[in-house]
């Protein structure tokens, strides 16, 4: 059995070895040994992703022969699955108050890093306009 230099990359990376390790001994460059290794693990997610189970509450799908493979058993377990990936993206916003750094999760628009900033900053706003 031969072989690519492909091959070879994906087995040493499991192995444990480093990127640049690799490129040493396949004289490749360690940009393209992990280009390599990235692309693999992008194809293993994508195999384990097709698995027969709700993405969100893990119960067991039933796909209709050629029907395009569901991930979600309800139109309810998609939403919820998305909304709850959108709240784990963080921002960091500054406050537009106290021109503090804070981290908003799922809203990257929010303005105030708390409830008292946006208090104050709408008290001055009336006070301006006054
Ligand atoms: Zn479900
Ligand atoms: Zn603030």
């Amino acid at each position: 059995m031969r072989f690519t230099q492909k091959d070879l990359i994906v087995a040493y990376r499991e192995e444990g070895l480093s990127y640049r390790e690799i490129a040493e001994k396949t004289s490749t460059s360690e940009q393209f040994c992990r280009t390599v290794c990235s692309r693999v693990n992008q194809k293993l997610k994508a195999n384990s992703s097709s698995t027969d189970m709700c993405r969100y509450c893990g119960k067991q799908l039933l796909h209709t022969n050629g029907a395009k493979k569901k991930q979600f058993c309800s139109g309810n377990c998609r939403t919820a699955y998305h909304n709850q990936e959108k709240m784990r993206k963080s921002y960091i916003r500054t406050c537009e108050y106290c021109k503090k750094e804070f981290v908003s999760f799922g809203y990257p628009q929010k303005r105030f890093c708390c409830r008292e900033c946006r208090t104050e900053a709408e008290r001055r706003c009336r006070e301006v306009r006054r």
